[in-house]
């Protein structure tokens, strides 16, 4: 399987950041290899003094597709839950000011947190679903889905121009305003709506 990840999706996000907004959804991948499983604790690596936690909803790919009308694309994936996309923004900074591709800060080993996953009919409006993070119990980022630059259906026939899209594949959907540094010993708490869906520390 595959990590399908878009950036700058969130008009505040490309703010904080002082990016551009993009005219077509910003995409980059991580290998199957950078999956950290529900409640496992996160180890900062030694190559970064710096990673940001970006919390974003995710989305399991439910067929397998390749250039799929915008129209169709809500067939293509049946569950939703929630990601943290972890990012060495020191490195990421190095590469960017580099004009390099960002892999070795963004698809590093688990650096994909991945929740349990929620079938998609529980809920009335996937373009309307609020989520949270905390950190050591203080809100700390949160967004709702309907601030997408781009929806999901849009990011899925995006993508599937240039990747086939398989069963089981993830698309990580972007984060919202309020990205910031993990430390050692954070405990993250993610949710969905009311609803916790990852619970861990930070190692
Ligand atoms: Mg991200």
């Amino acid at each position: 399987m595959k990590i399908i990840c878009v950036g700058l999706n969130y008009a505040q996000h490309i703010g904080e950041m002082s990016w551009q907004r993009p005219d077509e959804p910003v995409i980059f991948l991580k290998p199957d290899s950078a999956i950290l499983r529900v409640n496992n604790p996160f180890f900062i690596p030694d190559f970064t003094q710096h990673v940001d936690y970006e919390t974003e909803i995710i989305v399991r790919i439910c067929r397998l597709g390749k250039c799929i009308d915008r129209k169709f694309a809500h067939r293509y994936y049946d569950q939703i839950g929630i990601g943290i996309d972890f990012t060495a923004r020191d490195v990421q900074s190095k590469m960017k000011a580099a004009g390099l591709p960002w892999e070795l800060s963004k698809a590093f080993d688990n650096s994909a947190a991945v929740s349990e996953f929620i079938p998609k009919e529980e809920f009335v409006d996937v373009q309307n679903i609020d989520f949270h993070l905390d950190i050591n119990g203080q809100l700390r980022q949160s967004g709702n889905t309907r601030d997408m630059i781009f929806s999901i259906d849009e990011i899925i026939s995006f993508v599937s121009q240039y990747f086939t899209l398989k069963i089981g594949d993830i698309i990580f959907t972007g984060t919202p305003v309020g990205v910031g540094k993990v430390n050692i010993n954070d405990r993250l708490e993610a949710y969905i709506g009311t609803r916790k869906m990852m619970d861990f520390h930070i190692k």
